[in-house]
């Protein structure tokens, strides 16, 4: 495993000369639960072959991409994925995995082992069976996904816990992060509830409000400091990180089942196909690639004006899904924002975008955004590396 130092030494680099370190690709949509928030289309229009994606694989290594996490949809719904992962540790990609783990079985577990894949991350929305299941609208589903849980466990994976955040759920997080403990592995938690993909926005009235967030951003396993790099490093991420919002577009990207590119999951701005074009005419050509890469902080008008900035994530995928601009403020991160000011102890904390007048009261019109930043974005998820 790569140290801290020299990974934020290798995201800097990255950074830098904008080398595709981090690819996040979803290789189905298709799914064997229905989870009651999700935003997906579940039906196949087309997903790229198995030779199309070893192709992009081949271009992404050559891109000089590392970091590569197969996610979906469930992943292990196709019948080459195995195939795929083989194809992807061969070109020497460190691998992480994001599943509902349905389909590990034991023997699964251990070709997963046998092919190097680290990394696992499997969704578990409660310690208690009938709320996970009655999410997924899977019968049985808690009691399959943690058996393979352990499977994987003992296989010796980095297992993950990822425990999504919603009105169903927001009371029980704690028994998911004492259970990840009792297992002995990690737990993330994510509120982020996006609207579907056909525009159908009943899945935002599972999204928490910044109130209902407030026992969670108050806990301690937010607190925990990340160690501090060594003074030459932390001063190479300082200046990788000057003046970018974030990695999206720079070093990290999304690939979709189609074969579509963009720069962040989150980020839903077209930069080309991969059936139409190379990898490396998208990430070096792009009209729209450049336009995310031009967006600087500097260049944020009413976010440098605003009071509470220090206590802001602001997300550009999100303030671009809600208002089409890469550069403005975003509605949730003001309205978080506010809260997280508020639990530093600042009274009566102003947003830029109330300061305006414009900070509407709590809707459900956007996504929500907290502690969901793309892998190699922070330094806990660089160490977790
Ligand atoms: S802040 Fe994170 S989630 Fe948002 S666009 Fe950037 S990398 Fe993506
Ligand atoms: S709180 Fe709102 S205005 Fe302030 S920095 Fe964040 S997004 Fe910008």
């Amino acid at each position: 495993m790569a140290s801290a130092a020299v990974m934020d030494r290798l995201v800097a680099r990255s950074l830098a000369g904008n080398a595709p370190l981090n690819v996040h690709f979803d290789v189905t949509y298709r799914c064997n639960e229905r989870c009651v928030h999700c935003y997906l289309d579940h039906a196949d229009h087309g997903e790229m072959t198995t030779a199309e994606i070893k192709r992009v694989l081949a271009e992404l290594a050559d891109a000089g991409t590392l970091f590569l996490t197969f996610s979906g949809g469930e992943i292990f719904l196709r019948p080459d994925f195995f195939e795929l992962l083989a194809c992807a540790r061969k070109l020497r990609f460190d691998v992480t995995l994001k599943t509902n783990a349905l389909l590990i079985t034991e023997e699964r577990a251990a070709e997963l082992r046998r092919l190097g894949v680290r990394r696992i991350q499997i969704s578990l929305y409660s310690a208690d069976a009938a709320i996970h299941d009655a999410i997924t609208k899977v019968p049985g589903s808690f009691a399959r996904t943690l058996e393979a849980l352990c499977f994987c466990h003992t296989q010796g994976l980095l297992v993950k816990i990822s425990c999504p955040l919603m009105k169903q759920n927001i009371a029980v997080w704690r028994e998911v992060q004492a259970l990840a403990d009792s297992l002995g592995v990690t737990f993330i938690m994510d509120p982020t509830i996006s609207p579907m993909m056909d525009g159908d926005r009943s899945t935002l009235r599972m999204r928490l409000a910044p109130s209902e967030l407030l026992p969670v951003m108050q806990a301690p396993v937010f607190d925990s400091p990340a160690p501090a790099p060594a003074k030459d490093d932390a001063a190479d991420m300082a200046a990788a990180f000057d003046n970018i919002p974030c990695s999206a577009g720079h070093n990290s990207l999304y690939i979709s089942p189609y074969g579509d590119v963009y720069p962040c999951v989150q980020l839903p701005l077209p930069t080309g196909n991969l059936r139409e074009k190379s990898f490396a005419e998208i990430w070096y050509g792009s009209a729209q690639m450049r336009r995310v890469r031009n967006v600087k902080e500097s260049d944020l008008a009413i976010c440098n004006d605003c009071a509470i900035r220090q206590h802001c994530q602001r997300c550009p995928g999100l303030a671009f899904m809600e208002d089409g601009d890469l550069g403005g403020p975003s509605q949730r991160a003001c309205e978080l924002a506010e809260a997280a000011a508020r639990i530093a102890g600042v009274r009566d904390p102003v947003s830029g975008l109330r300061a305006l007048g414009r900070l509407h009261a709590t809707s459900n019109s956007h996504p929500a955004q907290l502690v969901h930043i793309a892998a190699l974005s922070t330094p806990q998820e660089r160490e977790a590396l």
